[in-house]
């Protein structure tokens, strides 16, 4: 008897609907390209250079989506000149800025082909890379993870906090991410389904794409610097992506401090046993000021901290009851309802 889970039937349905969508027998493009942009109008001219001669030996019908994730320099303007002279180049055109993983959302939510490869626009996620995730893919792995190597000129302060995440926080609370890896990867059309349907809010794909459990291929790379302009991700959005991912996929924060509250409370109780036994025995009075501060301040940050943490899960559960869509788009080009 074949039984078939809710996500199977989906995907059997969503491909009965591609299919008619495309006229049943005209072929989906058989590759996608899914790059997020903020600020980056030097450096799409060359990955689209760069793309074209890798794409035109791999694939016959592919095509580039590039998600404006509300720039404020004029990349939308070069893409959509492109897209005049190419119209298998595409765009969506997001409202305003919402951070690179609900960009590569709205990317891989338009995406059609068979396979959907996911890079940056700064070139650090090499185009001629691509044909090694094909093969991969094509040996019959469901996802090829590009993984970096070495990258050259990454300030300090990115590389201390790319360890403390992976190697340490990871690490403790058993978040299946391996250090290194990037938003280079190669899904297949079955991925990219599945992922459609998680539609949480705090999107970490670094997390879902391993909780999905299908085996991950490597593709190790080197990663250059940047061809053109400024990191976009600044400290805070680092940041905030890393809060995302613990929360996302852990509880232990708040378990630890249901912990750490069992240890107070037997100290407690064990210096109150002391404290009554030396009143009674000794007569001496227990002397400090400066205890009793230390030990209230400690515990009332202690306190604190729960709560912020408690408030960070709430926070997260009250944004996605919400269930605002991820995303707005502004306008589209390239598509068949633009
Ligand atoms: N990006 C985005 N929205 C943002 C920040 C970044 O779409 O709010 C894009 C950016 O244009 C680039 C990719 O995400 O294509 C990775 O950004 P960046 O190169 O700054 O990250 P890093 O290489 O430092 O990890
Ligand atoms: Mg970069």
């Amino acid at each position: 008897m074949l039984i078939m889970s809710d996500a199977e039937k989906q995907i059997m349905h969503q491909s009965k609907s591609d299919q008619s969508r495309h006229g049943g027998t005209e072929a989906i493009p058989g590759l996608s390209i899914v790059i997020p942009v903020y600020n980056e109008e030097e450096n799409i001219p060359e990955i689209y250079r760069r793309l074209k001669n890798v794409l035109e030996q791999v694939a016959n019908d592919w095509e580039i989506i590039f998600v404006d994730d509300g720039s404020r320099d004029n990349s939308a303007g070069v893409i959509r000149q492109i897209n005049v002279a190419d119209p298998r180049v595409k765009i969506i055109g997001l409202s305003t800025n919402l951070g690179h993983q609900i960009a590569l959302t709205a990317g891989l939510d338009h995406a059609e082909g068979k396979m959907v490869i996911t890079m940056d626009a700064d070139l650090q996620h090499p185009p001629e890379l691509i044909p090694q995730l094909i093969s991969r893919y094509q040996e019959g792995a469901e996802v090829v993870q590009g993984v970096k190597l070495v990258q050259k000129k990454r300030g300090w302060l990115k590389i201390l906090a790319a360890f403390a995440f992976y190697s340490v926080i990871c690490k403790i609370l058993r978040i299946q991410i391996e250090p290194n890896t990037s938003d280079f990867r190669l899904l297949s059309r079955r991925v990219v389904l599945l992922l459609r349907e998680m539609r949480e809010r705090h999107r970490f794909l670094r997390g879902l794409i391993p909780w999905l459990g299908f085996k991950i291929a490597r593709v190790e790379y080197e990663a250059p610097e940047r061809f053109a302009g400024q990191p976009k991700y600044t400290l805070r959005k680092l940041a905030s992506l890393a809060l995302s991912g613990v929360v996302s996929f852990s509880s232990v924060p708040l378990r630890i401090f249901f912990y750490l509250g069992l240890v107070g409370a037997f100290l407690c109780v064990g210096y109150a046993l002391f404290a009554i036994a030396a009143k009674i025995f000794w007569e001496a009075a227990p002397s400090g000021w400066a205890s009793l501060i230390v030990v209230i301040t400690f515990l009332g940050s202690f306190q604190l901290i729960a709560m912020g943490i408690q408030g960070e899960y709430l926070a997260k559960v009250y944004e996605e009851i919400k269930r605002r869509p991820l995303y707005i788009i502004a306008w589209k080009k390239g598509f068949s309802d633009d």
